[in-house]
Parts: structure tokens; sequence; C-alpha cells
């Protein structure tokens, strides 16, 4: 063993406070801040499927994520997970944790957005949520969105016509051009004249 073998205990006759202010410091002496926040504990970890970290705590085993949480939040209550944020397992930064009633939570208001996306079958313009007009999107939370493809081509024509110089009454009022055939000139005032080639 090279250098100085660090050793991790902890007197128990110490007062619960104070106990407890020495193994917050050595659990955050054990890891490592990674660039996105998250705490890789760096002593010992177990095996895939289930990487995590294992940290003593009063004469016991603890998995590292719940050691943190119990230190840092707060008691566990009984028979309820530590999720991570981060879906790293072996991070124990409190911030990135949660406990599984928080989850399920998040599980339930999904639940409940899906069934209010149910009821709703149009976009705000009334074009169809059907399988040819929807485009499903991934939210930041886990969720699934629903765009409009209608409305989203015609803003992105807009925009293209924007960019091409098109006064922006003209750009979202002209409809647009039917397949296989092609614009040439659009007369707006006097001999202003726009020439949407691309379009
Ligand atoms: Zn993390
Ligand atoms: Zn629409």
């Amino acid at each position: 063993m090279k250098g100085n073998r660090k050793i991790w205990w902890i007197d128990r006759r110490l007062p619960p406070e104070q106990y407890d202010a020495i193994a917050r410091e050595h659990l955050r002496a054990r890891v490592k801040v990674l660039e996105n926040g998250c705490w890789e504990w760096q002593g010992f970890v177990h095996k895939e499927p289930n990487p995590y970290g294992e940290m003593s705590y009063r004469g016991k085993q603890w998995r590292t994520h719940r050691l943190s949480f119990h230190l840092f939040k707060g008691p566990i209550p009984a028979g309820l997970d530590i999720c991570h944020t981060c879906d790293y397992k072996r991070c124990c930064n409190p911030e990135h944790l949660f406990t599984g009633t928080h989850r399920d939570n998040m599980l339930d208001m999904r639940d409940k957005r899906k069934m209010y996306q149910d009821r709703i079958t149009e976009c705000p313009k009334g074009h169809p949520y059907d399988e040819q007009n929807t485009l499903y999107v991934r939210t930041k939370i886990g969720g699934i969105a629903r765009n409009c493809k209608t409305c989203q081509r015609a803003s992105q024509r807009i925009r293209h016509r924007l960019q091409h110089g098109w006064p922006p009454k003209l750009a979202a009022s002209l409809p647009p051009v039917p397949p296989g055939f092609k614009l040439v000139k659009v007369f707006v005032t006097g001999d202003e004249t726009v020439s949407p080639l691309s379009e």
C-alpha cells in the first residue's frame, strides 16, 4: 500500500449529530465531482448490473446513494427507493437523488397528461392529430408531445419566405404552392416584386 491509507472509521460513541457530520465529510472526501455535477463514488463499487457504491455507517454497509440521501436530505421513508435524476448509479450527489414516490408522482403526472392528450384530436388550428399529420417528440421530462406537421410546414414556409425578403404579411398569407407548380413572381405593390424561385 502506497502512502497513507486513510482509515474511514468514526467513533460510534460520538453524539449522533457529530457522527453524521463526520460521515458527511467522509462521503464528500471519497467522491470525485464530475463535470455534470455527479459525485462519483471512488470507494468500493458493486459489479454490474448494480454498480452502486458502498460505505459503512454505524456498523452497517450502506449503498452510497442511499446513505448520501440519508445524511444530506434526511431519513429515507420506509420502503422507498432512492432514484437518480442523472441515471448514474455511482453518483451520490444528494441533488441528483429523489425518493421513489417522487418518481411515482412523475409517472402519474405523465399518465394524466396522456389521458388529457388522448381527448384532444386536433391541433390548435384544427388539423387532425392523425398518423399522417402527427410528429411525436420526446419532452425533457420524458413524456411524449405531439406536433402538427401541417403547422410545422407552414412555419417553415413562412420562415423561408422571410429569409428571401418577402414582406411578412404576404409570407404568412400566401398559401403553399401546390405540388408540380412553381412560383415565379409575386407582385406586391407598384413595381415591387419578390421572386421566390426557391419555393
Ligand atoms: Zn449524478
Ligand atoms: Zn396544425
